[in-house]
């Protein structure tokens, strides 16, 4: 049979602005394969743009480095297994460990892969509550913590995370963020090139605040090269400027916030701290800008403040998130088109406008005492917790789709610390630096194997959209769902051979339960085991996402508005939906105890001073900053030629000045060490560039895949530094988030 030819179409799983792709899979014999990855003109939201990671979905599906089976360690050597010998041999592993009674002794980390799977949001969270410990972590803090715990804070919601409304602002403020190369993050936009030059196209302006001067900056009307670090301070100058010139308005939500006097009070309480001319030297930013950029904001009919990983994974990450919306606030522009608004996603839970709000520290870690925030421990402390003797220590890890070595500050430590373990099972489809060192490793399927719906990214959308993708190819073995599931029962005690399926009926009934009782859902008042009967799907997910989208907003609601949403009705379109530009929101999206925006929240006031003490005697020296790339996604896209290949990926950019007074020439071979900690250090290679600001230079993470034991043929060929041998465990104490920029550094040649 001559070869044969199908096209399908899915939104793309690998980064946050979920565009629309057409797929070409060609049948040969008993295989088929995607050929062509191209944009999908039809999606509603990326009307045909595609970047380079979403080309290479097929090459990556296809990666012949995937693992297809499951694998035991035997010391240096892997042996392939089925998948119940598998379950078995961890379930041998894990008794004795449970029968100790030390649920502590049990830890997760998560990756960030999990968000951009339906498994992974609906059945990781229950493998995690399973466990029933308080050794909790995820790449969520060595990523965005900052923002959930702002957003917990002012809204009573940490998922609250107000985005810029980019199609109908007339002026963007973009802080330490560059979406033209990530393609946006905690705001779901397609084509963010595109969208940007649109505003210009109509007349507004972009301004970028960023140590560097990125594609990003290079498509905006202005960029402010501002010193790491210093994006809290920099916002509440302006917000000074805005108090002392009179300029604060609130609009419609002046009536449902609190604490913006107080706020007056602490910033203009006398001619220091947070004025401009003291301020201004401190960011690099001139006291007469501070104050025009501050009027600009003021003076615009509609205009919108982002941050994003620049300003939260550092010292002061969840003042710089809160910054942010709070300029937003005090000229009226948040929650109103144009400014930064609250998607409302169709799978959204019902909102009641005020709730129990927001707590941290239920728990606390045992090592270091940072306090849980959104049940989470902070990442950068999980090698003290497995290797510190005593009660509570971990013994047994499952990382899921994670690679914490290499996205961890001091990966060497926790590289060593995993040897430790008793048990360390992985669930990931390659042998890579962390998955090395587990005792099994799961493989789930491929992205084109799986049914996707972006569960996290449509509560982060520009525009209110959903698209629903059934699987592409099938497949044989477990589904992510189902090995995840496995993994449940077992933590729970209830061997390898019990039913995947209690998993689901638990999730559903819990849901649907939830529902029932709440008196502002579509289905308040009915029967959930009847409910539950109605479910489409072809697998647990699906039926999972189909209950959520029938009881969310826009709902059936089994049957109490006939014309609302089914997953069958969302999957009958396969370029999307699109239900139109945001809406303000507020008050009833609220969820603090009082139904009120808190504009200056105690644990904000509580961080203040250490910010003051900070600008006080801020580090001088150099600065060490990330860096993206188009064709890179964090540590998970290297093994895919085309995508690791490249000129320039992981240089460490250093500004002339700064090179020169170090005796360090354009390609030489440098060391890039931790001033607090000479031993923390890798090789690089200088790139003399004044593209970075003087006194800071920037290296990407995510890569040093070349590792003893690595699987992955083509990313440990490449290479690269793993910049989190410098970075320290040094972190945002209210969100538990490391601090990866801005870190204190030191350059010196080789040889
Ligand atoms: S921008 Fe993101 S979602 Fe769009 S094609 Fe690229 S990787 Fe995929």
């Amino acid at each position: 049979m001559p070869p044969t030819e199908r096209v399908v179409t899915r939104t793309c799983p690998l980064c946050e602005a979920t565009c629309g792709l057409r797929i070409t899979l060609r049948a040969n014999g008993d295989a088929t394969r995607a050929v062509k990855v191209a944009g999908d003109p039809g999606d509603v939201f990326s009307k045909g743009f595609i970047c380079p990671k979403g080309a290479a979905l097929g090459a990556l599906h296809h990666d012949p480095d995937r693992l297809t089976r499951p694998r035991i360690r035997e010391g240096d050597a892997w042996r392939e297994v089925g998948w119940d010998e598998a379950f078995a041999y961890i379930d041998a592993k894990l008794r004795p460990i449970l029968a100790d009674g030390d649920r502590d002794a049990l830890a997760a980390y998560a990756g960030n892969p999990n968000v951009h799977t339906l498994a992974g949001m609906i059945y990781g969270p229950a493998l995690r509550r399973s466990l029933g410990t308080r050794n909790l972590y995820s790449a969520s803090t060595v990523d965005q913590m900052p923002r959930h715990v702002a957003s917990g804070w002012m809204y009573g919601d940490p998922d609250r995370i107000p985005v810029p409304d980019l199609d109908r602002t007339d002026l963007l403020y973009i802080f330490g963020a560059n979406p033209a190369v990530s393609n946006g993050s905690l705001a779901t936009a397609p084509d963010w090139p595109g969208r940007i030059r649109a505003i210009r196209e109509r007349g507004g302006r972009v301004v970028v605040f960023d140590p560097r001067r990125t594609a990003t900056a290079g498509l905006a009307d202005a960029h402010h090269a501002i010193r790491p670090g210093t994006d809290a301070a920099l916002m509440l100058s302006m917000a000074r400027v805005l108090f002392e010139a009179g300029r604060v308005g609130l609009g419609r939500l002046a009536d449902i916030t609190k604490g913006v006097d107080a706020i007056r009070g602490v910033i203009c309480g006398g001619p220091g701290d947070f004025a401009p001319e003291r301020i201004g030297p401190v960011c690099g930013i001139a006291p007469d800008d501070i104050r025009r950029l501050a009027l600009d904001l003021a003076d615009a009919p509609r205009a919108a403040v982002y941050g994003r990983i620049g300003t939260q994974a550092a010292r002061f990450g969840t003042l710089a998130a809160w910054t942010v919306d709070l300029l937003g606030l005090l000229t009226g522009h948040l929650d109103t088109p144009g400014g930064a608004m609250f998607p409302r996603a169709l799978h959204e839970r019902p909102v009641h406008g005020r709730g129990r709000g927001f707590r941290v520290g239920r728990r606390h870690g045992r090592v270091a005492g940072d306090p849980e925030v959104r049940g989470e421990l902070p990442a950068v402390r999980l090698a003290d917790e497995i290797t510190t003797p005593g009660p509570g220590r971990i013994r047994a890890l499952f990382v899921v789709a994670g690679n914490p070595v290499l996205s961890v500050p001091g990966g060497d430590r926790l590289d060593a610390a995993l040897a430790q373990l008793e048990l360390m099972v992985a669930v990931d489809p390659y042998l890579n630096a962390t998955t090395r060192r587990a005792h099994v490793i799961l493989p789930p399927p491929g992205p084109l194997h799986r049914p996707h719906y972006d569960l996290a990214f449509y509560t982060l959308s520009v525009r209110d959209v959903a698209r629903f993708s059934p699987p592409a190819l099938p497949w044989a073995g477990p589904s992510e769902a189902g090995i995840l599931a496995r993994l449940t029962l077992l933590v729970l005690g209830m061997g390898p051979k019990a039913d995947p399926a209690l998993v689901e009926q638990q999730i559903v009934g819990h849901l649907l339960g939830k529902a029932a009782a709440d008196p502002a859902s579509p289905a308040h008042g009915r029967d959930p085991r009847a409910m539950a009967a109605q479910l489409r799907g072809e697998s647990g997910p699906e039926r999972v996402l189909d209950a959520l989208i029938r009881t969310g907003p826009r709902g059936e609601g089994f049957g109490a508005d006939p014309d609302g949403w089914t997953l069958a009705r969302l999957a009958a379109a396969p370029g999307g939906v699109d239900f139109g530009p945001l809406a303000p929101r507020l008050p009833a999206s609220l969820a603090t105890p009082d139904g009120l925006i808190d504009a200056f929240p105690d644990a904000i006031r509580g961080d203040l001073p250490r910010l003051r003490a900070w600008l006080a005697d801020p580090p001088d020296g150099l600065l060490l900053i990330g860096r993206r790339h188009l064709r890179s996604n964090n540590s998970w896209l290297h093994n895919v030629p085309k995508l690791a290949r490249g000129r320039d990926r992981f240089t460490l950019r250093i500004h002339p000045a700064d090179a020169a007074a170090r005796g360090v020439a354009d390609g030489a071979a440098v060391r890039l060490s931790a001033r607090s900690d000479a031993e923390a250090a890798v090789q690089a290679t200088a790139q003399v560039t004044d593209e970075v600001m003087r006194g800071v230079v920037s290296l990407p993470h995510g890569w040093g895949h070349a590792v003893e034991g690595s699987g992955l043929s083509v990313a440990s060929k490449v290479g690269g530094p793993n910049v989190n041998r410098v970075t320290q465990p040094v972190v945002d104490p209210l969100s538990g988030n490391a601090a990866l920029n801005g870190v204190p550094v030191e350059v010196r040649p080789i040889g």
